[in-house]
């Protein structure tokens, strides 16, 4: 079945291709709904779009590997019971907005080795590969900006995740070779070179997925607001929670729930270290940065309580372990992968002890990537 499907992508005659990567962050998580700065980049793992134009009106998207193609028209575009078609109805359904009357009838097919759910952010790499192609097919003249903020609104209304501006930005801006310390309050970015001095980033997947990721992640978004709701009432001068210092959160430590205090104290830390990290970086220093990201992990863990067992495991696992500078806990949370800072010549090594380990302990089978820096979107 996978053959056939593979073949028919093979043989599709396309007018444009584009590949969209996922993406990694660094550190700064969760932080981008808050104003905060966070440190992702695009990754060599895509998703690969064809498209061409069609006579009729008559929208068709594929998925390899996916059941239910997409069958819809411009005039008809209805939330799904299918979710995946979700994300491109919603992109579908900006673009529309912003560019009326120009969308005509094609067809798309796309195969992905990008795992699904992983916190990898396949789904702005579906999104944006998505309206990129659509862009350039239908020569729509939108820009990567118009892109990256249509596509995080499709991902709110019509997929459902209040997510921040982070995933869809690293998916068009990332850079080889780079991270982007992108600022999410003036949505601009600075590169950091990806200096790590013979280490690689490995993505764990735990292969969990505990289906509260979506809840969740709208649940924090809401204690987010409601603690710098409360503490606004005093100190309206602070716009993001992000922004807010250790000293004054702890002036409401009594005020606030203690799982909004919680999220607070994480949020402000948590941008802390992404400042940090970019100075490590710099200064070629990845023992430091390796332990803000365990650091990250405790807060993720203890104050946004975002993790699992299966992540804390893994990230424990890797403590004391000399070729191991740095893990924590990426994405969402509740299942998806760690990222490790591993020394070269230690990964072998050291997948093959913690596969071992994982399986042992939850009878799950870990998929490890070993990852490299990416550019953006791209027109093949
Ligand atoms: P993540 O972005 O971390 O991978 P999400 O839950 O945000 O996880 O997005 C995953 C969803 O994106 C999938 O459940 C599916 O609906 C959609 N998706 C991702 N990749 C594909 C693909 N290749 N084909 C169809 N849908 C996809
Ligand atoms: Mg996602």
């Amino acid at each position: 079945m996978q053959a056939i499907k593979l073949g028919k992508f093979l043989n599709f005659t396309a007018e444009i291709e584009v590949e969209s990567p996922g993406r990694i962050n660094l550190i700064g998580e969760h932080i981008d709904y808050n104003g905060g700065f966070v440190l992702p980049t695009a990754i060599d793992k895509v998703i690969h779009f064809k498209l061409k134009k069609r006579k009729d009106n008559l929208i068709h998207v594929e998925s390899i590997g996916f059941e239910n193609p997409l069958k819809t028209e411009i005039n008809n575009l209805n939330k799904s019971a299918i979710s995946w078609h979700n994300y491109l109805i919603g992109v579908l359904h900006y673009i529309n907005l912003l560019c009326p009357n120009k969308i005509q009838g094609f067809d798309c097919i796309f195969k992905s080795n990008l795992p699904v759910g992983s916190g990898i952010s396949s789904s702005a790499a579906l999104e944006c590969g998505f309206a990129k192609g659509v862009n350039e097919l239908l020569k729509l003249n939108l820009s990567n900006q118009d892109i990256i903020s249509l596509c995080q609104r499709a991902e709110h209304d019509f997929a459902g995740t209040k997510c921040g501006i982070m995933d869809q930005y690293a998916v068009i801006n990332g850079l080889e070779n780079h991270f982007l310390l992108l600022n999410c309050q003036k949505i601009t970015h600075k590169l950091v070179p990806a200096q790590l001095l013979k280490h690689k980033i490995v993505l764990l997947n735990t292969n969990i997925s505990h289906n509260l990721s979506t809840s969740e992640y709208n649940i924090r978004t809401k204690e987010c607001q409601s603690a710098l709701n409360c503490i606004q009432v005093k100190y309206p001068e602070y716009k993001f929670l992000c922004d807010v210092p250790l000293e004054i959160i702890n002036e409401f430590k009594t005020n606030l729930p203690s799982n909004h205090y919680k999220r607070a104290v994480f949020t402000s830390e948590e941008n802390q270290r992404t400042l940090k990290a970019v100075n490590f970086l710099k200064d070629g220093d990845v023992v430091q940065l390796g332990n803000l990201l365990y650091s990250s992990h405790k807060g993720l863990r203890d104050l946004y309580e975002v993790s699992c067992k299966e992540l804390d495991f893994l990230v424990e696992f890797t403590r004391n372990i000399s070729s191991i500078k740095g893990a924590r806990m990426m994405g969402g949370g509740f299942g998806g992968c760690t990222l490790n800072i591993v020394k070269e010549d230690y990964i072998t090594h050291f997948i093959n002890d913690i596969s071992e380990a994982y399986l042992k302990k939850f009878n799950i089978k870990l998929t490890p990537h070993i990852v490299k820096t990416n550019n953006g979107v791209k027109v093949l």
